[in-house]
């Protein structure tokens, strides 16, 4: 009984050392454990398309999940991790669970499509599309599945950008540039990247019908899309009204709380399911 208590006790003190050795590791010896232990799950939105309300597909959303359950919201974690290099293998990570949790459904109905981001890291020398190509290939999507985001942030440099992005499109991928407005991009820097689709920030889907300067901004930057014959998704949408102000404005698709908050696969894919029913017996969710 000493003896097995006595080894219990050891286990307990190894347990306890670990965990605070952890609890003292800096935010990046935390991060790259995490990155060993493969510890990121990703939560798809769906995106909407307005005019039906049907899914289209989903916005791939990576979360670190801790070894206690709790997850890690990505603002708090992929700033370091794309100063550090380690956004790579967590790009890798988040490009494995699509394919091996999205596999079937994407083989099933070849009209979805996901959408991934991906860091300045990534987008340079065309890497990412060797990585996106070779693993999500392997599970059987078609090339016209996959969305690529870039922040304006992420194809700062202008050449390396419109190399890949050309590349991208050449291979049948979709290149969508994120987080539109919020950085510093002009329109002549938008129109030199062949690009497909714009995706409008949240703080400007905020600002629909709040009568403040921003409010402006957002019908103008519709209009730029438009007139570069650029595909839009809004995000952040919360309220019926967002939804139908951009309705109106000839915006195509959204996502946001209003139609269905990022959620684990398995949800995903029960929603899309009930979402295709649902148009396929004629009701429509927005109207
Ligand atoms: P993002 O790509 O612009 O993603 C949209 C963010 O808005 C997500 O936050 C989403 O959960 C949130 N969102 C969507 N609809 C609503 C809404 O109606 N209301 C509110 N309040 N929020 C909404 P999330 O998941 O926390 O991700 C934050 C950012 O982290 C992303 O912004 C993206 O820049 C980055 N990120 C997420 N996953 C990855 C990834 O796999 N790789 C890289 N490099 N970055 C990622
Ligand atoms: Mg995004
Ligand atoms: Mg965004
Ligand atoms: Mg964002």
């Amino acid at each position: 009984l000493f003896l097995a208590f006595g080894s219990f006790a050891t286990i307990v003190i190894i347990a306890l050392v670990i965990r605070m050795s952890r609890k003292r590791l800096s935010p990046l010896g935390e991060l790259a454990i995490a990155v060993r232990k493969r510890e990121f799950v990703v939560h798809y939105q769906p995106i909407i398309e307005l005019s039906s309300g049907l899914c289209v597909g989903a916005e791939a959303l990576v979360r670190w999940q801790r070894p206690d359950g709790t997850l890690v919201r990505p603002d708090l974690f992929i700033p370091l991790a794309e100063q550090s290099g380690l956004i790579r293998p967590i790009t890798d990570q988040v490009i494995d669970a699509i394919g091996r949790e999205l596999g079937p459904l994407f083989r099933k109905h070849r009209s979805l499509h996901v959408a991934i981001n991906f860091a300045a890291d990534d987008f340079k020398t065309g890497r990412v599309l060797e990585t996106v190509g070779h693993r999500l290939g392997n599970h059987g999507f078609a090339n016209d599945q996959i969305w690529l985001e870039a922040t304006e942030r992420g194809l700062m440099d202008i050449d390396e950008a419109r190399k890949t992005i050309a590349e991208a499109r050449t291979r049948g991928y979709s290149v969508a540039i994120d987080d539109f407005g919020t950085g510093y991009s002009s329109l002549q820097y938008l129109q030199s990247l062949p690009l497909d689709a714009l995706k409008i920030d949240k703080s400007f889907v905020d600002a629909i019908n709040r009568q403040t300067a921003t409010s402006a901004v957002i019908a103008h930057i519709i209009e730029m899309a438009k007139s570069l014959s650029l595909s839009i998704i809004a995000e952040g949408v919360e309220t019926r009204e967002q939804a139908e102000y951009l309705l109106d404005h000839g915006v195509e698709f959204c996502q946001g709380w209003f139609y269905a908050k990022p959620m684990p696969a398995a949800d995903f894919i029960d929603y899309v399911e009930t979402s295709l029913q649902r148009h396929d017996s004629g009701v429509v969710m927005l109207s």
